[in-house]
């Protein structure tokens, strides 16, 4: 809430990202007089601002979260971001980074595809390379199916990104397509590296775990779902 010249905000936050090291973050909170969602530039010395470190994560362990606690937070009516107005501007933001994600996906397949590839073409059985067995090849060819798939469709989100056409369900959709095929191309890339395939050495377990991640946070696929279905079906079946 307002209250002059400042803003007051309270709440709390899981998942921040890099929030434990931050100088300033970017707080979207609504607003009780009009009910919009604001923007506000809070920096870490602000009063009410405090953030505790996440432990024990199983994916993206080079990334820290923090979870942020404002507690009758002040910020300075200049440090509102004098643009964002609505939910609507929020997403703007969302849209954004969701497209990024997309492609943090196929990062994340590629990596997966690439060190299965390299160690089925090494790594023998019955005196030959394991890619040289049929069912070996089935389970590569199935990712770069998927994979490329996904580069191919993040390709065309960021040319409408250049051309300014990109919209949101766009975003949703390339995020829900690549996250829901990463998980996919990962599992496939564990299964065709047998018991290696679980050991950190052999990096396709880290892609395991950071596709669970990528799967989960920019929005859920449930949430990216209704997004697109709101915008082919123009019915909205958020409730
Ligand atoms: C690694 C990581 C980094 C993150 N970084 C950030 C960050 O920097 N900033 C930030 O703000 N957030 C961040 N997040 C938070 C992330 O956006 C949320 O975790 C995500 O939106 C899901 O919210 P939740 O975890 O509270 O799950 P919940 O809301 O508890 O949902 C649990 C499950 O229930 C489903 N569900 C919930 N409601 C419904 C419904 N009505 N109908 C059907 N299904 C439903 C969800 O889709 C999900 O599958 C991050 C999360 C992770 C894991």
């Amino acid at each position: 809430k307002r209250e002059g010249d400042k803003w007051i905000l309270n709440g709390q936050k899981k998942w921040i990202g890099n929030a434990t090291f931050a100088d300033i973050l970017i707080i979207w909170a609504r607003n009780e007089a009009d009910n919009e969602v604001k923007g506000f530039i809070v920096k870490k010395d602000n009063p009410g601002f405090a953030v505790e470190k996440m432990k024990d994560k199983m994916a993206l362990r080079i990334v820290q979260n923090g979870i942020i606690t404002l507690t009758n937070c002040e910020v300075e009516e200049a440090d509102r971001l004098q643009n964002a107005n609505s939910f609507k501007d929020t997403a703007k933001v969302l849209q954004m980074t969701r497209a990024g994600v997309a492609w943090q996906a196929v990062g994340c397949a590629r990596g997966a595809y690439e060190n299965a590839l390299d160690y089925t073409r090494t790594r023998k059985q019955f005196g030959k390379p394991i890619a040289s067995f049929q069912l070996i090849q089935n389970h590569l060819v199935e990712m770069l199916s998927n994979l490329t798939a996904m580069q191919t469709l993040c390709f065309r989100l960021s040319q409408l990104q250049d051309q300014g056409l990109l919209k949101d369900e766009h975003a949703s959709l390339a995020k829900v397509f690549c996250s829901l095929r990463t998980r996919d191309v990962v599992s496939k890339a564990r299964e065709v590296m047998g018991g290696n395939g679980i050991l950190l050495e052999y990096n396709v377990a880290r892609f395991v775990a950071d596709a669970e991640a990528i799967y989960s946070y920019e929005g859920t696929k449930e949430i990216n779902t209704l997004i697109v279905g709101r915008a082919i079906t123009g019915f909205s079946a958020f409730v």
